[in-house]
């Protein structure tokens, strides 16, 4: 059935500039590699229930406490929402309203910091994220940030420093995660750490929850006062964000995101998440978070034995980052290379990198989107060579020769494993 918010016709009929750029992005999407380690290709359901009439009603508040009349039906909406939020991290508290990651933690910061007050969390050039205290973010504006990073040996998170810091500094929050970290953190010695200094322990799952749902990776919600994440990374939901908690900061966290940093919550994209949380249930979700992991590893691997050297020499997860100073290219031209063939992935600092993060001198790649298209690790070891070759033999103009013998080989490969299938 043809329902409204679904009717592409009525669309380009009225608008065709803007019905011309959905069909070009829809083109976009098929026709290359996505390798952005915090992307993926939601479900048509998913996306149906997010251009739905559930967009229009105001439902300030909470299912049964709200500020308006009429929202008996979002109200189904947001509690299957939580339901099965809960019941999928085994969380006591859920709260589905943040309008995505950065709003997750601005209400997480509402809860639990006041103005002036210390966080401890990774720094952004060892793999943090902007809102964990730069000075560029509301957050590092408002609260003491101080921040820990890799152990330069190991190229993974310094654990000792973490608990050195925490001492020296007494934080009222320590965060773990972050939107380049390849390897588990070790929630135990995070929780231990805490505990050690009575912070409130914050994880922002934004990049891992998906793992997490398919029980692909241990979780974070048993140790963690606190976990926000966003719900359209590896967990392939709308584009939005989510918070779960103990029973014991259930009511700070809800103040938080509404009134304290929210207006009125979007139940289209509630109902969304709704959808995504019931997915996310499956066997084939769980299979999926399983061969995500799976992939990653092999991609990492053999981008490794191209002399494109994974830091912390692997990934456990979704993503890996690459050192490219070996084959002597910055992360800016690897980028614009890969582009010009048809692969999109990004350029990222490498832990102590040399470079200025608007040329790095690493490159970021995931596994989600090619997973969800249906690729296994044989493909993987396909993609790794046709980085490497792009990367280290390519140009940033399409009609290099190069570009069009890697662009021929990545349409051969989309032409078998189609994003959105026609
Ligand atoms: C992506 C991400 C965010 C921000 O999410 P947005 O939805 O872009 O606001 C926050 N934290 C981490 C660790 C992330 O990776």
């Amino acid at each position: 059935m043809t329902f409204y918010g679904s009717d592409y016709d009525a669309l380009e009929a009225f608008d065709p500039e803007i019905a011309g750029v959905l069909m070009s992005e829809l083109d976009r999407l098929r026709g290359g590699l996505q390798l952005i380690a915090s992307e993926n290709l939601t479900s048509p359901e998913v996306l149906t229930a997010m251009g739905s009439v559930l967009s229009m009603k105001y439902a300030e508040g909470y299912p049964g406490r709200r500020y308006y009349g009429g929202c008996a039906e979002v109200d189904k909406a947001e509690n299957l929402a939580i339901e099965r939020c809960k019941a999928l991290f085994g969380a006591d508290h859920a709260n589905v309203q943040p309008h995505s990651g950065a709003s997750a933690n601005q209400a997480v910061y509402g809860a639990f910091l006041k103005p002036g007050e210390t966080l401890l969390a990774m720094s952004l050039p060892h793999g943090g994220h902007l809102t964990h205290g730069t000075k560029v973010s509301f957050s590092g504006k408002w609260f003491n940030a101080v921040h820990y990073g890799v152990d330069a040996e190991t190229e993974d998170i310094d654990y000792d420093q973490v608990e050195a810091l925490a001492k020296e500094h007494r934080p009222t929050v320590i965060l773990a995660g972050g939107s380049a970290i390849p390897r588990l953190i070790d929630f135990e010695r995070f929780r231990a750490i805490a505990d050690e200094v009575g912070a409130i322990f914050w994880v922002d799952a934004a990049h891992f929850i998906g793992l997490v749902a398919g029980k692909a990776i241990p979780s974070p919600v048993p140790y963690a006062d606190v976990v926000s994440f966003t719900t359209h990374k590896v967990l392939r939901g709308p584009r939005s964000g989510a918070i779960v908690c103990t029973e014991e900061h259930k009511a700070a966290i809800d103040k938080a995101v509404f009134p304290m940093m929210q207006g009125g919550p979007m139940m289209h994209v509630i109902a969304a998440k709704a959808v995504n949380f019931k997915e996310c249930g499956t066997p084939e979700y769980a299979a999926y978070a399983k061969q995500v992991v799976d992939n990653a590893s092999v991609l990492a691997t053999t981008l490794g034995e191209h002399g494109i050297r994974p830091t912390t020499g692997g990934t456990d997860t979704h993503l890996s980052l690459h050192d490219l100073q070996g084959v002597g290219v910055s992360g800016k031209d690897a980028e614009a290379r890969a582009d010009a063939a048809g692969i999109v992935l990004n350029k990222n600092a490498i832990p102590n990198d040399p470079a200025p993060p608007s040329v790095a001198s690493g490159i970021r790649v995931g596994t989600p989107c090619v997973t969800t298209q249906g690729m296994g690790t044989e493909e993987m070891k396909t993609i790794a060579g046709l980085i490497a070759k792009a990367v280290t033999e390519g140009d940033a103009d399409p009609g290099h020769p190069v570009s069009q013998e890697v662009r021929a080989a990545v349409t051969d490969l989309v032409m078998r494993f189609p994003a959105y299938p026609r």
